[in-house]
């Protein structure tokens, strides 16, 4: 007997079938309609894999709260002095604003998130605790990996290495840095603490770099070194990456290879306003891409809707995927790719892969993925956690 049935439904819009689940897990795909306790009829939607945001700051959305009206200077540097006020005056609460981003996730079909968490001497550990709390409360229904982010740098605000030790050893699992140049003026520095946490403490890497150009591609030489010199082969992403969108394309090219014979990962939230990363180029190259929404609707910019199907259209947009096929690649940054990234266990929708689904209406993927269609179910661990648009569980 199995748990759940879903009736007529399309894996990746190929032929009508009936999946069974047992146990939280796929148990067969096919014509045979098992008997089950709970039977579902998918109408013939499309059912995708769940879909992985690769790239968030949960503790710091303003989702929910009163507009934030934005007259934020334009540097980098700005953006991070104003948030840092910010977090203090608006009353951003971490526990609060990552449980409605999480809620706001599930239900457009999401079942993996890696979130990037502030960790600076301002706010020490606040964030952390707060999306642990959400984690906890919401695990069964999404899976929340963190990244201890150190967003106000390290090496220029002392005590932040030590905060950074107390997150991995709290319950962050991957360690993060940002812009090992511009931010720390010292890229030496700054990765050979980010490495050495990750040596000290067996956990993944992942880097914001947001510098440009031939200062962006040094800082990636740095990081292919260290990853290949520590074999972190396969345990290195790297965010953002606007240097790979940069004019010199021989540079580039090299750039492609070194990354590719690291196996180090690259994300992309395929922004309208920055250089990206060719995604094409480098999938085509074997290096895995994985795509975020990264900050949506906080004291950086009022964009953002935790929509990872309408990210695959902005990662396609950006790089000008036209072709079914290439709509198809961007996809797959927001599901396999984000997967590989976080190094998911059976994910996907084979027999034996876990119940983590997704039902979109339409005819093909490209159309779901352009239309961003309706999310009709959203499968979970085997349990329905969504349902036309809505989850099933609320935020406050
Ligand atoms: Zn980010």
């Amino acid at each position: 007997m199995a748990d759940l049935v879903i009736k007529n439904v399309r894996q990746n819009a190929g032929a009508s079938v009936n999946v069974a689940i047992v146990d939280g897990k796929i148990a067969s795909v096919g014509d045979h309609v098992a008997n089950a306790r709970e039977m579902i009829d998918g109408g013939g939607a499309i059912m995708i894999a769940g879909l992985v945001e690769a790239h968030t700051h949960l503790d710091k959305t303003l989702l929910g709260m009163p507009w934030y009206r934005n007259d934020v200077g334009p540097r980098l540097i700005d953006k991070i002095e104003n948030e840092r006020v910010q977090k203090r005056a608006l009353g951003i609460d971490p526990v609060r604003q990552s449980a409605r981003q999480v809620v706001l996730s599930i239900s457009k079909g999401t079942t993996h998130i890696r979130s990037h968490v502030d960790v600076d001497t301002e706010c020490g550990l606040a964030g952390i605790e707060g999306v642990m709390a959400t984690r906890e409360r919401y695990k069964g229904a999404i899976d929340v990996e963190i990244v201890a982010f150190p967003q106000s740098g390290m090496l220029v605000r002392p005590g932040t290495v030590e905060l950074m030790k107390a997150a991995l050893e709290m319950g962050a699992e991957v360690v993060g840095g940002l812009d090992p140049s511009s931010m720390d003026r010292d890229p030496k520095g700054h990765l050979d603490v980010v490495f050495g946490l990750a040596e000290r403490f067996g956990r993944p890497v992942d880097i914001h770099l947001h510098e440009p150009g031939e200062l962006g591609a040094f800082s990636v030489e740095l990081i292919i070194e260290r990853t290949k010199s520590l074999s972190m082969q396969g345990k290195v992403t790297i965010s953002h990456a606007f240097c790979l969108g940069m004019p010199d394309q021989d540079y580039v090219a090299r750039l492609i290879d070194d990354l590719a014979a690291a196996q180090v990962h690259i994300m992309t939230s395929g922004p309208a306003s920055r250089p990206v990363p060719p995604v094409k180029r480098l999938q085509e190259a074997g290096i895995v891409v994985c795509a975020g929404t990264d900050g949506m609707r906080d004291t950086w910019g009022p964009y953002g809707n935790a929509d990872m199907l309408e990210r695959a259209m902005l990662v396609g947009l950006r790089n000008n995927f036209r072709r079914d096929d290439e709509v198809e690649r961007a996809l797959d940054t927001c599901t396999f790719g984000g997967a590989r990234v976080m190094d998911l266990q059976g994910y996907g929708l084979d027999v034996g892969c876990k119940a983590d689904f997704v039902l979109v209406s339409g005819e093909i993927l490209a159309e779901a993925i352009v239309t961003r269609a309706p999310r009709q179910l959203v499968v979970k661990n085997g349990r329905v956690v969504a349902r036309d648009g809505k989850a099933l569980i609320e935020a406050e």
